[in-house]
């Protein structure tokens, strides 16, 4: 399995270097759910190889009760999932590169893209004994950062948000709705809280906290389905030596996001609140589509401003940033329209081309003496942001 990584890994980085710099797509495919099971429900998907995924042809009644032919076919993408990869191989293969990047100024995101139920809250957030890549991700980053505490200092600070009904949420202090701005930075949240973290223990506890305070509605497709868009953002600001004692300092950013069910709004309740909702989920899930489809063709007018989501994703998708997809699907045959669809648009995704990502860095005067230049570096510890 560990080969399997290093091959992988090794892989993306001469699709990168070969394809200029581009969305990479992976799928993963969970367990069928017991409830499936009791069903005698089969599966629609099978995981040919390490980047390769099948969908079965079939025919099904149609609403009508005619007989409908349902396509699948081969797909492939940067590394496929079976429903026996653990946290930490998907965590390994699709995210390590970025967070890596991250600790030198370039800006990542990584974002998962299905129908409820089919895994993007267990691949981001994961249980307490099964981590996902939000909690991964930073215990590696804080890891990496011990290793490299000899010769530099690394502050990181944490905000957690949700984007419901095309309103804006702080998750770690909730209060009133927050507004979007644009500076040299990007996107950012005003007022949005900047909790500053010391260590991996905290986060998860952290996170659990900022998920409780998520809105979630019961829906049809799923009772505890969470109807919002939910974006962890890492910001890594650090003083560091290099080779030839320069002092740099830089700032990398990574986005880790657990988006809202990508399901139709006919497959849940059209009524009242919830068709709102539903209206306005579609509204940043549709305004992705179009951004997305924008992208793929080439388009110099990408339509980022019509949705809150895509607003914050816009120095994500098309930018200079490094970018994860990673799809999550159902191996159920009783979701194989979602399945269907999802693997449609990580199929198109993957013609996304990104700028490659320059490091956010400038160099600092050097002081004379070793000392202050040691204050120097360690400043950055007390400085308020
Ligand atoms: P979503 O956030 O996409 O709506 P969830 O992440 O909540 O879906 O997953 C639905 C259910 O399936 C949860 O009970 C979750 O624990 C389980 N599940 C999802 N993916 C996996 C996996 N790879 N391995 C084991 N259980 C999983
Ligand atoms: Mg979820």
């Amino acid at each position: 399995q560990e080969d399997n990584h290093t091959e992988t890994l090794k892989n993306n980085a001469v699709v990168r270097e070969k394809n200029g710099n581009r969305i990479m797509v992976f799928v993963r495919v969970r367990p069928l759910a017991k409830k499936e099971k009791e069903a005698g429900s089969r599966c629609c998907v099978k995981i040919v190889d390490s980047s390769h995924i099948y969908m079965t042809e079939f025919t099904t009644p149609n609403d009508y009760l005619r007989l409908k032919r349902i396509r699948g076919g081969h797909f492939t993408f940067d590394a496929c999932f079976s429903d026996s990869a653990s946290q930490q191989e998907v965590y390994s293969t699709s995210t390590s590169e970025l967070v890596e990047a991250v600790m030198q100024g370039k800006n990542g995101t990584v974002f998962c893209y299905d129908a409820t139920g089919a895994g993007k809250t267990y691949t981001m957030l994961g249980t307490v004994e099964n981590p996902g890549v939000m909690v991964l991700a930073i215990k590696d980053l804080f890891s990496k950062i011990r290793i490299r505490s000899y010769d530099g200092n690394h502050v990181v600070h944490l905000s957690y948000l949700e984007v419901y009904n095309e309103t804006v949420r702080d998750l770690i202090s909730p209060g009133r709705p927050l507004v979007l701005r644009e500076d040299k930075q990007g996107i950012v949240a005003a007022g949005l809280t900047q909790y500053r973290a010391y260590s991996t223990d905290e986060v998860m506890a952290l996170l659990q906290q900022g998920n409780r305070n998520r809105t979630t509605e019961p829906t049809r497709a799923n009772e505890t389905s969470s109807r919002s868009h939910a974006v962890l953002q890492v910001v890594v600001e650090y003083r560091v030596r290099d080779a030839a004692m320069n002092i740099i300092h830089g700032v990398g950013k990574l986005s880790l996001i657990d988006l809202a069910g990508s399901e139709r709004a006919l497959a849940t309740d059209q009524r009242t609140l919830r068709s709102l909702e539903g209206a306005n989920i579609n509204r940043s899930l549709l305004a992705l589509s179009s951004c997305i489809n924008a992208l793929v063709e080439g388009k110099k007018h990408i339509p980022y401003r019509n949705s809150k989501l895509t607003q914050l994703l816009k120095d994500s998708l098309g930018g200079t940033c490094n970018t994860v997809m990673i799809a999550n699907i159902s191996p159920s045959i009783l979701s194989f329209g979602e399945t269907q669809n999802t693997l449609h648009w990580a199929d198109r995704a993957k013609e996304i081309r990104t700028k490659a990502p320059d490091a956010n860095e400038d160099l600092l005067p050097v002081p004379k003496t070793e000392k202050d230049q040691a204050k120097l570096i360690l400043g950055l510890q007390n400085e308020n942001r």
